[in-house]
């Protein structure tokens, strides 16, 4: 068989009909040009968060199964449209659902993982020289055979899937900026188009907010060798490739800024100084599904204190960290206060392992800002800190220019800035 390329086309790129009709072109000319191809397409523009108001507005808390219902129609339209788009161009083209095209996941509703792709499907219907569209971000589950999505982002996760399930050449992220940046184009205008991004730091940056790739297609390209090219599904210029730490040109200092605004703090104080308090809170955490990032405990100073601990949990889950906290008041921790309005700057390189005072300079510049930081950590090639949501652009912005990541003019995005949310 010819070489097999995946192409995954984001929310943006396929959001009214002109752009259905241009991913569709683009879809085709990867055909023309030789190659077997497999496309994975997101809901189109804002389909998905329509859909959650629409659940909102029928039940405070909607059942999870049911979510998932709901939430994978979005990608199941954006790929019938598409097909038919295709078939018009005078190619045949299917249109699978994630359960259709085999993606196998765990059971756990709006943040399923993948376990498995059995693509005798999508093989099936390549060998009968169809074009392939697979819904982005949904699976069925492996016992129950329900249907699940992958959390927000996840349609990167189903393209990098199918592609390592089909030994695909490369695997391409098609989005509405021309590739990974070193920092969010959009609130840093001139951030600099970076040619290519190891994993190691890629992980980094999804991990501290970078969606311009969900953080389980990195890992999973990762661990099954899957070449991903991020590039502009406006333009034909290339983007950033993702590769192995020894396939790298670029080893500065720092590589790329990242933030979030999407975070809530946890703090608990009154909590008992005795081994197992630490396990028994997180416990908590990991059966109500709550990924836990950042985590800072103290000892207490006296002789027989109480320990605080504060944490950050994905804003989504602040209320069923919350809830799930509820039964351990008292034994646990004695207070409970949470805070929505927090967001983190991290900045990422490989090559800060090497070099000490990175981190001075980071609080040296957030203190010029007059950002006050809540909470710090840091890994070898990251430093993270929690601030106030309200400070996170401009802080963006001061670390992007104290460290001089700018590059040369670079267009970034087709469209107008939106609002960062
Ligand atoms: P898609 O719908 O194509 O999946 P996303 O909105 O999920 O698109 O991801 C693309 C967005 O990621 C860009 O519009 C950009 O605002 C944001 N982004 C955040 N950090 C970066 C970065 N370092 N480089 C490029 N884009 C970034
Ligand atoms: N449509 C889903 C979302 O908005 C998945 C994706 O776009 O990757 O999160
Ligand atoms: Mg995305």
């Amino acid at each position: 068989m010819s070489s097999l390329i995946c192409m995954k086309f984001g929310g943006t790129s396929v959001a009214d009909a002109e752009r259905i009709k241009r991913a569709a072109r683009r879809i085709v000319e990867k055909r023309e040009a030789g190659h077997s191809v497999v496309a994975v397409l997101s809901a189109r523009g804002k389909t998905t968060d329509e859909l959650i108001t629409m659940a909102q507005e029928v039940s405070a808390a909607p059942d999870p199964r049911e979510m998932d219902m709901l939430l994978s129609s979005g990608e199941r339209i954006s790929c019938a449209l598409c097909a038919m788009a295709i078939n018009d161009l005078g190619h045949r083209a299917i249109s699978l659902t994630g359960s259709q095209a085999g993606i196998v996941t765990d059971e756990s509703h709006t943040k399923a993982l993948i376990l498995d792709v059995r693509a005798d499907r999508i093989r099936a219907a390549l060998e009968e020289d169809h074009i392939v569209l697979v819904a982005g971000f949904q699976g069925v589950s492996q016992t129950a055979k329900n249907v699940t999505t992958l959390g927000r982002g996840g349609s990167d996760t189903s393209a990098v899937a199918v592609a390592a399930a089909l030994g695909a050449e490369v695997c391409e992220i098609y989005t509405d900026v021309s590739g990974i940046y070193s920092a969010d184009p959009r609130i840093v205008p001139d951030a600099r188009k970076l040619e290519t991004v190891s994993f190691e730091e890629m992980l980094e940056m999804a991990a501290s907010g970078a969606g311009v790739l969900q953080l389980r297609s990195v890992e999973y390209a990762r661990n099954h060798g899957v070449r991903i090219h991020c590039r502009s599904s406006f333009d034909s210029e290339p983007g950033t490739f993702v590769v192995a730490e020894g396939e790298t040109m670029e080893q500065p200092l720092i590589t790329a800024v990242t933030h979030s605004v999407e975070e809530a703090r946890i703090t608990l104080t009154g909590v008992p100084d005795e081994p197992g308090a630490a396990a028994r809170i997180f416990e908590a955490m990991a059966d109500a599904n709550v990924n836990v990032d950042m985590i800072v405990q103290n000892e207490p100073v006296a002789a027989g204190g109480q320990a605080e601990i504060s944490f950050t949990v994905p804003r989504d889950d602040m209320r069923a960290a919350v809830a799930a906290l509820e039964s351990l008041r008292g034994a646990s921790y004695a207070e409970i206060t949470a805070h929505e309005n927090t967001g983190k700057v991290s900045i990422i390189g490989a090559g800060m392992r090497s070099h000490p005072g990175v981190a001075a300079k980071v609080f040296g510049v957030l203190a010029r800002e007059g950002v006050n930081i809540d909470m710090i950590s840091t890994s070898p090639i990251k430093i993270s800190c929690v601030i106030e949501r309200d400070h996170v652009e401009s802080a963006v912005q001061a670390l992007h220019s104290a460290f001089e990541l700018s590059g040369e003019g670079t267009i970034a995005v087709e469209e107008p800035f939106r609002a960062s949310t």
